[in-house]
């Protein structure tokens, strides 16, 4: 993009949202056999599983750990989380949305498929198909469903509508049984899903082990 070219037409051409030219280029890429798409699936994989997500459950561990981050992350997340070392595109404007026993909530874009990237990473697929996009305002319980997540009748659930302008991060509620655990141990319990509210933080009873006596 030159420097004396400053007028916006080019987003009318090119899609405004970097997720989708990421896949274009990635298209090109393996259709001109530069790329094997075995390989990148296994690099896209790591990123949507590991890398990113595991910044966005620093700030839920910080959450769940320092109740002075918790009421600052709820009430401007965008500084809180830029706090964290966190910024950047797709992450300028945040809101965190606190799951409890009453309010369960739930991220999707209908549009398209705006997704916090500093905090979550890429996108996973099913995240920018056409069926979660549709289903997840439809009927979010039948798609929580699926994603092996039965919650009580009376839990209301909140469904969150991505745009370009915000973006959502879940806070999950704290597991019982993790009192006494370091952020970082915490943070191992917070999954990529739990912080689109497609799931719940791991059980800490379950597959982590802990260094408590
Ligand atoms: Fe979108």
């Amino acid at each position: 993009m030159s420097k004396d070219h400053d007028h916006d037409h080019h987003s009318h051409a090119i899609p405004s949202d970097p997720a989708l030219r990421v896949q274009a280029l990635e298209t090109v890429l393996v259709e001109k056999g530069l790329v094997d798409p075995g390989a990148l699936d296994v690099f896209v994989d790591y990123y949507q599983n590991e890398v990113g997500p595991r910044n966005g459950a620093r700030v839920v561990a910080r959450a769940w750990s320092d109740p002075d981050y918790r009421a600052w992350l709820f009430d401007d997340a965008s500084a809180a989380i830029t706090d964290m070392g966190y910024a950047g595109r797709q992450g300028e404007d945040m809101v965190a949305l606190e799951n409890t026993a009453q309010v369960h909530n739930m991220v999707v874009c209908t549009l398209c498929s705006c997704y916090p990237w500093p905090v979550l990473g890429l996108p996973p697929v099913w995240y920018k198909s056409a069926p979660y996009r549709s289903r997840a305002v439809i009927e979010p319980r039948a798609v929580l469903a699926e994603f092996g997540l039965e919650l009580p009748d009376d839990t209301e659930v909140r469904v969150w509508d991505s745009t370009a302008e915000l973006r959502y991060l879940v806070v999950p509620m704290r597991p019982v049984g993790s009192d006494g655990w370091s952020a970082e141990q915490l943070a191992d319990l917070i999954t990529r899903d739990s912080m689109i509210g497609t799931g719940l933080a791991r059980d800490p009873g379950a597959p982590q082990e802990s260094s408590q006596t």
